[in-house]
């Protein structure tokens, strides 16, 4: 994460080496761009606070570079600044933005370039909310929102075999790892978490196609795939390792996260209890943990605890599930 002084010592020193360089004549981006999109990325023009509605739009997504495609931002990252212009913590890759010390209208900022072609983005300054502290105040001319393909949600439902193993199955989701999140410890292992002194829980990261699957569908099946009414407890599991959870990453996933456990409370005679809380980090577990059902379907707990699970899941979401 990069917080001000590495962005003063990125201006001083030289921005990273982006993976390509976009090279265009004045004439050709004239022809590329509107005229407003042209003043703003090639004249290092300022739009005027609040024209654009993307100031306050916070769906899921990826901002690209107007001029050149390349992605600079994710939703993610993107906060209410109240200045007029999107602003966001924290660029989608270390080498996406280009820093540059600008000392015009005598004032000292750093102008932020998109560092493939070169387009005039804003400025960045250091009063941005944390971690990173950052505020990339950018004009919404400079940039274009891209359809994500590829969105990540943490969910806790006991122990992470189990979910794993469930998921996998699933048309749009395109891989699921195991891990650790919720916790204090930086990169626990196994034994720390069930000690249950780290605060983590077993934890699975699903990356899915939001444009296959949606995330009210995969908070749904989670719901309904573990007992969310046991307070740290999965069956026979004990420890607030087990602890059903929901990690959001934003305001609008939580509220879609507590509208479905409003919705799957029907199915369920006691309260859910499942925690909807702020994602912060993952950690992914080690490796023998990785795809654990499918590596080991002779262990005991594969075969007695797991294909069960599996087998009524299968049958039950067959219209779901991969081909
Ligand atoms: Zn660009």
């Amino acid at each position: 994460m990069l917080k001000w002084l590495d962005v003063l010592k990125l201006a001083r020193d030289g921005s990273p080496t982006p993976l390509n360089k976009v090279v265009k004549s004045e004439e050709e981006w004239k022809a590329q761009l509107t005229e407003q999109q042209y003043y703003v990325t090639r004249k290092k023009g300022t739009e005027r606070p609040f024209s654009s509605e993307m100031c306050s739009l916070f769906e899921p997504g990826i901002y690209a570079c107007v001029c050149c495609g390349t992605k600079l931002f994710d939703s993610f990252e993107k906060f209410e600044s109240g200045t007029g212009w999107p602003s966001f913590t924290q660029p989608l890759e270390e080498n996406a933005i280009a820093y540059i010390k600008d000392s015009s209208f005598g004032m000292t900022r750093v102008e932020t370039l998109c560092n493939v072609c070169d387009a005039h983005l804003g400025h960045v300054f250091q009063d941005g909310p944390p971690p990173s502290g950052l505020r990339y105040c950018i004009n919404a001319e400079a940039l274009t929102k891209v359809k994500a393909t590829e969105e990540k949600i943490v969910l806790g439902g006991g122990c992470f075999w189990c979910t794993e193993a469930l998921f996998q199955d699933i048309k749009g989701v395109k891989s699921v790892t195991s891990g650790y999140s919720g916790g204090h410890i930086v990169n626990p292992t196994y034994k720390e978490v069930c000690s249950e002194l780290t605060g983590h829980a077993e934890v699975i990261e699903i990356t899915y196609d939001p444009t296959i699957i949606s995330i009210r569908d995969l908070i749904y099946l989670h719901l309904i795939t573990h007992d969310p009414t046991t307070l740290n407890r999965q069956g026979a599991d004990r420890g607030t390792q087990y602890r059903s959870v929901i990690f959001y990453k934003s305001d609008a996933e939580k509220e879609i996260a507590e509208s479905v456990i409003a919705e799957a409370q029907e199915l369920y005679p006691e309260k859910i209890v499942t925690e909807v809380v702020p994602f912060s980090v993952y950690y992914k577990a080690e490796a023998y943990h990785q795809n654990y059902f499918n590596s080991n379907p002779d262990a005991g707990y594969c075969s007695m605890v797991i294909a069960p699970k599996v087998n009524k899941f299968r049958s039950k979401f067959l219209a779901i599930l991969k081909e």
